[in-house]
């Protein structure tokens, strides 16, 4: 069984559409992705409406969140996006992306880039706008070769000279939210130190302590060393261990199935689910 339970499409930053991405899964050999576009769900019924029956569909979201300061992704798997707490804070993250963006814009002008809204707008198309597609709007115009080098101090990244920060969820609020409305946590590559800054081990502890699942060790921004000692983590902490692509199609140089998790470990996060949905309201079940 390959599991790759990481990837966006067009409901956020990646270049398929959901359909597209399905289809690509199935055909690179994939029996289970999950669809985890940032702070939104939407692309799921296009997934699942043409979903090859070879394949199976994990729903889920990556959610923005940040601790102390540090920003941090949090993946959420299988809850019911009907669940009004979580998705009102999914919208206000969502929504709040909007101005953010036009903000970086508005920087990027004051720094002489001829970039326009409108282009970024075309670019991210109907979904959740970030970084990616402000940053695929200067390849565009040639400022950079590529996304990648758009994510540095003179342009895009954290703190960079363009660089908006934008609404993001406390984590143990998250994982409250998560809880509630039956889905499980996993701390989205915990250790991606070329994003920026990263939460201290501490952190991740708090975090299982206050009902985080897992933690994404398998990841293309860990090197080996990395991965080893988060390993050690999870098992300290009693943590589930993933491994997953975070696919973007042409956004980004990772191909689909590139990591991948234990069928052991998917079989957990769906026993912990399918117990606790849906039960809107139970909380911390
Ligand atoms: P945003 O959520 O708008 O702040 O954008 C964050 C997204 O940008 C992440 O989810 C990644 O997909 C992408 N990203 C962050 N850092 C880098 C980087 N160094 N190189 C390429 N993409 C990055
Ligand atoms: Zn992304
Ligand atoms: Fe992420
Ligand atoms: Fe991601």
């Amino acid at each position: 069984m390959r599991i790759d339970l990481h990837t966006h499409s067009t409901a956020s930053d990646g270049t398929d559409t959901p359909a597209q991405l399905v289809r690509k899964a199935a055909a690179a050999g994939l029996d289970v992705v999950a669809l985890t576009d940032h702070d939104t769900t939407r692309g799921h019924a296009e997934a699942l409406a043409v979903l090859p029956e070879e394949l199976t569909l994990v729903t889920g979201a990556e959610l923005s969140c940040r601790l102390d300061g540090v920003s941090m992704h949090m993946l959420a798997y299988l809850f019911d996006p009907e669940e009004p707490a979580f998705l009102a804070e999914r919208e206000l993250v969502r929504d709040d992306r909007v101005p953010r963006a036009r903000g970086m814009v508005a920087k990027l002008n004051d720094l002489g880039v001829p970039i326009t809204w409108e282009q970024v707008a075309r670019i991210a198309g109907d979904g959740s706008v970030g970084r990616p597609h402000v940053a695929s709007a200067l390849v565009e115009i040639g400022v950079v070769p590529t996304v990648g080098d758009a994510f540095t101090a003179d342009w895009l990244a954290d703190g960079g000279r363009a660089f908006v920060p934008k609404h993001e969820t406390d984590p143990f609020e998250a994982l409250r939210l998560i809880k509630a409305a039956g889905g499980v946590a996993v701390f989205a590559h915990p250790a991606a130190v070329k994003r920026g800054r990263t939460v201290p081990e501490s952190a991740i502890a708090d975090l299982a302590a206050a009902g985080l699942d897992g933690i994404e060790i398998d990841h293309m921004d860990h090197d080996a060393d990395t991965r080893a000692r988060l390993r050690g983590v999870a098992d300290e902490l009693g943590l589930l261990a993933t491994g997953s692509s975070d696919y973007h199609g042409s956004r980004k140089t990772c191909v689909l199935g590139q990591y991948t998790t234990d069928p052991e470990v998917y079989g957990e996060i769906t026993r912990r689910a399918f117990g606790a949905f849906p039960v809107p309201g139970a909380g911390g079940a």
